[in-house]
């Protein structure tokens, strides 16, 4: 598994880019914060869609 973007370059964490995931890695971050902030309905669809695409990234990782 590549550790970098093949779209823009930055670093993949299990799948994620810090970049093209910006909201799947701050709600990462939050999570792990004592006390979490509330985040927004559109910024867990944001999640949402790039938990779908990271695994989607991830499958075609395994191909490559
Ligand atoms: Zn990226």
């Amino acid at each position: 598994m590549s550790n970098y973007c093949p779209d823009c370059g930055c670093k993949v964490y299990n799948g994620h880019c810090v970049n093209c995931h910006e909201e799947t890695y701050i709600a990462q971050q939050n999570a792990d914060n004592d006390e979490p902030c509330a985040m927004s309905k559109e910024f867990w669809d944001k999640v949402a869609k790039q938990q779908i695409e990271a695994h989607e990234r991830r499958q075609g990782y395994l191909r490559s």
